[in-house]
């Protein structure tokens, strides 16, 4: 059995990255031991790529075995690829999911086009060596209004053509099989 730690605090991420490892009975996914008493990590990197490799360096250094570290968020093209790493607090600092997404539809109220993608960057640390960066990506489209309950984030207001719904309106499962997640999830998973 391969047990990886998942460096994250967002529920959401960890329900997904729980549900991505059941194709693989030989892998077990847990939380990082003690992770809300470890100092955040300053996510200070310019890209998804330097913020999941510091996410993970800082966090694998404090758990023996495997870490990894997702660093994610959403690209509009409107927006010159904006939130992007700052997806989180895209409406202030600590912003609910709500009021993000709130932010997000008044941001792009009257610009145009309204194609977007999620990325979604993961780094796999084992103490100070780093083994991988896997590198997940999905297009979509901002949808005028939040639709569906499910998910988190951004997930209501990303529209998936090829489903002809947004992400908050399909399952974890079914988002999982084309999500940025998911594809970054699959390829950490091959390697191993
Ligand atoms: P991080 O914790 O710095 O990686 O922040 C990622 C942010 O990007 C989240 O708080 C969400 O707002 C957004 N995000 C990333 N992945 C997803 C997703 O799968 N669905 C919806 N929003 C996402």
């Amino acid at each position: 059995m391969i047990r990886l730690y998942g460096a994250t605090g967002n529920e959401g991420k960890v329900r997904e990255f729980r549900l991505a490892a059941q194709e693989r009975p030989d892998i077990e996914i847990g939380q990082l031991p003690g992770f809300a008493q470890i100092p955040p990590c300053v996510e200070d990197g310019a890209t998804f790529e330097e913020n999941a490799i510091l996410k993970a360096r800082h966090y694998g250094a404090r758990a023996p075995g495997l870490v990894f570290a997702d660093d994610s968020g959403l690209e509009c093209d409107a927006l010159g690829g904006a939130p992007g790493i700052y997806s989180a607090r895209f409406g202030g600092l600590h912003a609910s999911d709500a009021t993000n997404n709130r932010v997000l539809l008044e941001t792009l109220e009257h610009v145009e086009p309204r194609t977007a993608r999620f990325v979604c960057v993961i780094a796999l640390i084992d103490g100070a060596r780093l083994c991988g960066v896997f590198r997940g990506t999905v297009q979509g489209l901002i949808a005028r209004k939040p639709m569906g309950s499910s998910g988190f984030g951004y997930d209501p207001l990303f529209f998936f053509p090829p489903f002809a719904r947004t992400f908050g309106q399909v399952s974890m499962k079914r988002k999982l099989t084309v999500s940025h997640r998911g594809e970054a999830m699959r390829a950490l998973l091959a390697s191993l």
